[in-house]
């Protein structure tokens, strides 16, 4: 029996090493070097521009956060976004995100044009907490009049969570004159109801409806019908995901406010983004 116990050891052994290390002592370090990321000013915020279906004129941009990390190059958000959740460095990692933003702002603004929009993706954590609203209010504080809109992206899913307090806070955003966005929408099979009861400006529709504008034409209903209802209920729409010029066909057709996707621009960093999309007409 003991070598049947010793064999039993020796299989299970080195996994519940690796169970002991990636539970608990990988995700410490992580989040300490996560932790140290933030405090050098290594996760950066990127920028994809945002245009008007109609012209294709620039109008705003998404702000989109990169790990600039000397040991493993760029780091995509999808690898280090869920931790920062976890952990709660969401909140400052979103306010260092916001300093840099809002910097890069001050030093541009005579290239933007007025009512350029800016959009920051927020946590449900940031919002529950209330912090928001006074990370927000700095953000503008200090920016010239009527430079900017920031608009707070939320993802479906998240703003689902607690009703009331949610509400609160996307109220007093709504006071400060913070443009609210609903990001990912039609993917979280939610009871809509709650586009009525919220303060809500824009819809952003999901980059995988556009793959419903092709081949046939038959497919667009269901993209058709988000524009629709986002008329009905008097809020303007983003459409993520834009790669070719069918699509930019079919969305000014189906009457999409903006767009947004490859088709304009990758997500950049801020001193291309200047470079490319801002108009450096010397005056
Ligand atoms: P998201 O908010 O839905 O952002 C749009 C994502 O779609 C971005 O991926 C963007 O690069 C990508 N994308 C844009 N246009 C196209 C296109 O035409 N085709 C394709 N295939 N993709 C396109 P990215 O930058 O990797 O960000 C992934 C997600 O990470 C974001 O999805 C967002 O949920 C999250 N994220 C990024 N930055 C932040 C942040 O600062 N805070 C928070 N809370 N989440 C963030
Ligand atoms: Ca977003
Ligand atoms: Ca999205
Ligand atoms: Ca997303």
């Amino acid at each position: 029996a003991s070598a049947v116990l010793f064999f039993v050891f020796l299989a299970i052994g080195p996994l519940a090493g690796v169970w002991v290390y990636s539970t608990l002592i990988k995700p410490k370090s992580l989040r300490k070097k996560l932790e140290v990321a933030i405090d050098r000013g290594e996760i950066q915020p990127w920028f994809q521009p945002q245009v008007d279906t109609l012209t294709g004129e620039l109008t705003g941009c998404e702000v989109l956060a990169r790990w600039i990390s000397t040991s493993d190059g760029i780091i995509p958000p999808n690898q280090f976004i869920p931790l920062a959740e976890e952990s709660r460095l969401i909140i400052p990692m979103t306010r260092d995100l916001m300093r840099q933003v809002r910097s890069w702002l001050l030093t541009e603004k005579r290239h933007i044009t007025p009512g350029f929009h800016v959009s920051i993706n927020f946590s449900s954590h940031h919002i529950l907490s209330g912090q928001i609203i006074k990370d927000c209010r700095h953000f503008l504080n200090g920016l010239p009049d009527g430079l900017i809109h920031l608009v707070v992206e939320i993802t479906e899913s998240e703003i689902l969570n607690d009703n009331r307090q949610i509400n609160d806070v996307l109220t007093q955003l709504h006071q400060l004159g913070v443009i609210i966005a609903i990001d990912d929408f039609g993917t979280g099979y939610s009871n809509l109801s709650y586009l009525q009861d919220y303060p809500l400006d824009i819809l952003k529709v999901d980059r995988k409806f556009i793959t419903h504008l092709e081949p046939e034409v038959a497919h667009r209903h269901l993209i058709a019908g988000i524009i629709d209802i986002s008329k009905k209920l008097d809020l303007s729409t983003v459409v993520e995901g834009v790669e070719t010029e069918k699509h930019v066909e079919s969305l000014k057709q189906l009457g999409a406010t903006w767009l947004q996707g490859f088709y304009y621009g990758k997500p950049v960093p801020a001193s291309e983004f200047s470079r490319i999309w801002l108009k450096k007409t010397g005056a």
